[in-house]
């Protein structure tokens, strides 16, 4: 960096470290490498799961790419970049993170390839960009148009993406998802805040239900309320029912019993008033955000009201939404207008706990999937694949648009690409041609996670795609290549197109840098430094034990 005989130019603190160049390339591309490789055996659905072990000791089994990406809780600046783009996968359109984040390691490891042969970041990063455009127009031409109000393509597009991590209950899952979405859709859109999942341990997968209505996770405040409600007038409270403990501290001289009496009876007044405000109101049902003392209970059960204390505040503008009521937050305001209404609130016992019921709110469109499942982690990943589901049927019910899976599209794409570059002159050729290359790691990947023979499998998909079968991908029963859509495995062209755009982003992004400066941690904190300095393999601390 300085000439010999010059006097050393210290630009930076102490404790900062600088990489520059191809260091500081190779580094990067290596960290982004390692997160990629880690997500790569749980791709498809023949991926197998990883067991991540937080330092508290608790444990999470899952398949999904961004969940393992989240808890490795990973700190090498390059390697987080990757993190990033799988949350924003599954942000925009719930599935794909795996594939985002295993293409865009490939396209890295491609990359670095070029690199070694001098081929400049800069080409790279503009023949990515090149192809990643030529991606979005080809994947235009080759997507199918499909009638999303057919229940059948809909089940099919649930299906391939739920079987990926819960397989053998997918039937019942997959009826529960497609019967959820088609009921909340709103012109054309579906709104995924508007489908409540709701976890109990208990029973099996196959026992999980739909409910038309939302489920609220707590039981009634006392058991001589009554337990079920028809034509639910219901008043949404944030405020406790309960006497108004003043700010500072008060001190109350009482000298007589007496007085003691009249005191207790004021308070029980100020309650009495509350409750018959409310009462007033019209309501037969009280869902509370914070709680109801012994007093108020008692005057509530008089009243015959079904009262629930402590909802949590997200649970509560879900619930105002689906029945169509006001939050309020002083009972002095609450009015007939403000009440939420829904055909019956009832408190059923599921498993061993009591679940309140609020069912055909007047929002039709809020429903609820009480899940139910052996172990905490099975329903944990099953609520995974169902965000995941919501996303897909989202996606293909707003664009109408898909493509069949089983690494059938990358082939076409990647066939396409190569097309492509042949009309190109200069050294970008070599970044489209590496970028096709890139592509085919995902069927590739899809038959070594089956234990298919990935070299057999690439010369039969080529040939198929040769002689023009654009939907010939990796049949994992049969181990050959066969015809995705023949086979319903479908997606929607969203998730593709999201996926291969931005694992192309990323890696322009992570080429383009050719110099890192880093603070050293502050004292304190603990640990090594953010990983990318020096020359070594970045250590990626915060990873948990994986199996
Ligand atoms: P991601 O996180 O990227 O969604 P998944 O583990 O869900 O990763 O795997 C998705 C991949 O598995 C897609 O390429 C999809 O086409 C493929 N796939 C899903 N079901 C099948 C199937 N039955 N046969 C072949 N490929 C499948
Ligand atoms: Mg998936």
């Amino acid at each position: 960096m300085v000439e010999n005989r010059q006097p050393q130019v210290l630009l930076l603190p102490e404790g900062y470290t600088r990489t520059q160049k191809r260091d500081a390339q190779r580094n990067n591309i290596m960290a982004a490498k390692l997160v990629a490789e880690t997500v790569r055996t749980t791709l498809g659905p023949k991926g197998m799961d990883k067991m991540l072990v937080d330092s508290m000791g608790d444990v999470v089994i899952t398949n999904d790419g961004v969940t393992i990406l989240k808890e490795m809780e990973i700190e090498h600046p390059a390697a987080k970049m990757i993190v990033e783009i799988a949350k924003t996968q599954e942000e925009e359109v719930g599935d794909g993170t795996t594939t985002a984040v295993v293409i865009a390691g490939e396209l890295l490891k491609k990359a670095e390839d070029l690199l070694e042969q001098e081929v400049h970041p800069t080409i790279i990063a503009k023949g990515y960009t090149m192809a990643s455009n030529k991606v979005s127009e080809l994947l235009d031409k080759m997507s199918m148009k499909v009638d999303i109000k057919k229940v059948e393509t809909l089940n099919k597009l649930a299906k391939t993406c739920i079987a990926t991590k819960a397989p053998a209950e997918s039937k019942k899952l997959v009826e529960i998802l497609v019967k959820a979405v088609l009921r909340v859709i709103d012109e054309g859109k579906v709104d995924p805040d508007n489908i409540k999942i709701q976890k109990k341990v208990g029973k099996s997968v196959d026992d999980s239900e739909l409910i038309n209505g939302f489920i609220i996770d707590k039981e009634r405040v006392s058991s001589g309320m009554p337990k079920k409600v028809s034509d639910a007038k219901i008043a949404l409270i944030s405020t406790a029912l309960e006497v108004e403990k003043t700010e500072t501290e008060a001190k109350i001289n009482i000298s007589s019993p007496d007085q003691l009496q009249s005191f207790l009876e004021q308070e029980e007044r100020m309650i009495k008033d509350m409750v018959d405000r409310i009462v007033k109101s019209g309501a037969n049902v009280v869902l509370c955000q914070r709680g109801i003392e012994d007093v108020a209970q008692h005057f509530l059960t008089k009243a015959g009201i079904l009262a629930v204390k402590n909802i949590s505040s997200s649970d509560m503008s879900r619930l105002a939404r689906a029945t169509g009521g006001n939050v309020v937050k002083t009972l002095d305001s609450l009015s007939k207008t403000d009440l939420g209404s829904a055909k019956v609130v009832e408190e059923l016992k599921i498993g061993n706990d009591n679940m309140v019921f609020v069912r055909e709110c007047s929002n039709p469109k809020a429903v609820s999937i009480l899940v139910r499942g052996g172990t905490e982690h099975v329903i944990d990943e099953v609520e995974r694949s169902i965000e995941d589901a919501v996303g897909v049927l989202k996606s293909a019910i707003e664009d109408g648009l898909v493509v069949a899976g089983g690494g059938s599209p990358e082939m076409y794409l990647s066939k396409g690409l190569m097309n492509y570059s042949e009309k190109l002159k200069g050294r970008e050729q070599l970044a489209v041609r590496a970028f096709a290359k890139a592509l085919e790691t995902i069927p590739r990947t899809l038959a070594e996670n089956a234990g298919i023979d990935p070299i057999d499998m690439m010369v039969g998909l080529r040939a198929a795609h040769d002689s023009g079968k654009k939907w010939y991908g990796v049949d994992m029963t049969k181990g050959s290549p066969a015809d995705m859509v023949k086979q319903g495995v479908i997606e929607p062209s969203r998730v593709k197109e999201q996926a291969i755009q931005s694992a192309s982003e990323v890696a322009v992004m992570i080429l383009r840098i050719d110099d890192v400066i880093a603070a050293g941690k502050l004292k304190g904190e603990g640990g090594p430094g953010p990983g990318a300095g020096g020359g070594m393999p970045p250590g990626m601390p915060g990873m948990p034990g994986m199996m």
